[in-house]
């Protein structure tokens, strides 16, 4: 992946990496995944679920992560992410997680698939996972 990757990049879960629990992850999603952690970037899953909930799925799927967090909101932790590991961004689906991210001042890439409309935020719509590296090639560095 040849960009100018963030430390660490947070990922929403459902409708983001797959539509629901127990359903078959986006096309591409764990493999664009992989490959960030593979670059080096920390790669940490945020879901507004319960723990147990969310490591279950996650280890369904076979998706190896550096943090898997079930939390009921997730400002909080993305500004815990964003105080421990500084350059990040947020990927997810929601006008919550578009928020979430805002607090936390990370960088947003919306996911926009089963006609989820893009609202209009952050560095652009996510429409395809294969998308994701010219994404993060246009996001802001933090001090530059
Ligand atoms: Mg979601």
């Amino acid at each position: 992946m040849d960009v100018r990757l963030p430390r660490f990049v947070a990922v929403d879960w459902n409708g983001t990496v797959v539509p629901w629990f127990g359903q078959p992850p986006y096309p591409e999603a764990l493999t664009m995944l992989e490959a960030l952690r593979e670059a080096g970037v920390y790669l940490v899953v945020v879901s507004h679920a319960t723990p147990q909930q969310i490591q279950a799925d996650v280890a369904r799927v076979g998706l190896v992560a550096d943090e898997v967090h079930g939390v009921g909101a997730k400002a909080s932790m993305l500004v815990q992410l964003a105080d421990r590991y500084g350059d990040g961004v947020m990927v997810g689906d929601s006008p919550q997680d578009a928020r979430a991210a805002q607090a936390a001042g990370l960088p947003f890439i919306q996911a926009c698939f089963e006609g989820m409309s893009f609202l209009g935020r952050g560095l652009g719509p996510l429409r395809d996972w294969s998308e994701l590296p010219l994404l993060l090639t246009n996001r802001p560095i933090a001090g530059e």
